[in-house]
């Protein structure tokens, strides 16, 4: 089946016997046995549940991975991938990721006793220079967050075979709608499904895909021990805005390539960062490895001044983190996704005073193009 008809019709198995078209939300806590040491399938919703299970089905068909597991956050997705290392291991992770991992890796894995380094991933060379004999994996994202950096996750994989490390992709950024990490020989996929997959500003959800059943093994272990499940009616909010996800990122990556463009011819625009523009430096393995660019963008302004303009006299753009709805956001990265970065660190990356990022929505282009001229050039 194509993928648009997997986001709709990805999981044929029928929970109910009312013909019911939209899966129920199942509303419970627990089920009834039938009899001593018997099992409807479901036990407790800590484990499973069936409107997450049939979520959760939908998604691994997507990645094209074994199993896909339904987290209650992105974050405690990758919280739980990090429970798959133990004290000693040694992970190598990009140098430019999403703030939360960042926090994640600096104030909890470490004090846990796992090793990293930060390196550009990019430059597979770099990895390769980072490997240790207790190197167990690498976290990869691309296109990173903010400055869209873009990993040939193909030639990353090839590399983690030969060394036998677990190659893990944050694919939240694209979705498999644009890109497949599994295909490209990664193991484990991880997501903030509070993004494009939600894809409407009004659910928080995480997952992980994995390809290994040993590796699903223990993550479901891991699912069942820590808790961070995914509830009921925040499983059928995954269901439902997952069924529109190929027609809003279609949307949303050509609002980006307009919005880019114009951006691009900005006297006050002084670079703009998107992987869908033939001057970026991630073009050619973006068009090779994916089918898309997203809608993700940032750019730098000349001074603080504008960014302060445009972050307070937008009107129908939102200041607002997060990214991938339906509605256009702007962040400022400095003060909020990456506030908790060292300021020097930060400023290395070029993620600055003046830059600011934009998750392009579905709304009209052109009007989202005139809410950013009226600020920018005063029109
Ligand atoms: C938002 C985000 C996360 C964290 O997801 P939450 O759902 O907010 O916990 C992880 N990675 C990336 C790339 C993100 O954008």
């Amino acid at each position: 089946m194509d993928f648009n008809t997997l986001c709709i019709h990805g999981n044929s198995e029928k929970y109910d016997t009312t013909g019911a078209v939209s899966v129920p939300i199942f509303q419970s806590a627990t089920f009834a046995h039938p009899a001593v040491g018997e099992s409807t399938g479901y036990d407790y919703s800590r484990q499973q549940n069936p409107t997450r299970e049939h979520l959760e089905k939908i998604m691994v068909k997507l990645e094209g991975g074994f199993d896909a597991l339904a987290f209650s956050t992105g974050m405690a997705a990758i919280g739980a991938v990090m429970e798959l290392f133990s004290p000693g291991d040694h992970i190598i992770a990009s140098d430019d990721l999403y703030g939360g991992s960042h926090r994640l890796f600096h104030q909890i894995s470490m004090k846990n006793g796992i090793s990293f380094d930060f390196v550009n991933t990019s430059d597979i060379s770099m990895i390769e220079s980072h490997i240790q004999p207790n190197t167990k994996g690498v976290f990869i994202e691309t296109p990173t967050n903010p400055m869209m950096q873009v990993t040939d996750i193909k030639a990353v994989a090839e590399l983690t075979k030969r060394h036998n490390l677990i190659l893990i992709v944050d694919n939240t950024f694209l979705t498999p709608y644009f890109q497949k990490p599994i295909k490209l020989g990664a193991d484990i996929v991880v997501h903030s499904g509070t993004k494009y997959l939600g894809g409407h500003n009004d659910t928080l959800a995480g997952f992980v895909v994995v390809n290994d059943e040993k590796i699903s093994d223990r993550l479901r272990f891991i699912y069942k021990t820590t808790g961070a499940c995914l509830s009921p009616f925040d499983s059928w909010l995954m269901i439902r805005g997952i069924k529109t996800l190929p027609i809003r990122m279609d949307k949303q990556q050509e609002n980006a390539m307009k919005l880019a463009n114009w951006l691009g011819d900005q006297q006050k625009v002084k670079t703009v960062y998107y992987i869908g523009l033939p001057t970026h430096p991630g073009y050619e393995i973006s068009q090779r490895q994916g089918s898309g660019f997203g809608a993700m963008i940032s750019f730098e302004v000349d001074s603080e001044k504008t960014v302060r303009d445009i972050l307070e006299k937008v009107s129908l753009i939102q200041y607002a983190e997060s990214l991938g709805g339906v509605e256009t956001l702007i962040t400022y990265p400095m003060l909020q996704t990456h506030g908790d970065i060292p300021k020097a660190e930060r400023e290395a990356k070029g993620i600055n005073e003046c830059l600011l990022r934009l998750s392009v929505g579905i709304e009209s282009a052109q009007d989202l193009i005139d809410d950013l001229a009226r600020v920018i050039k005063g029109e």
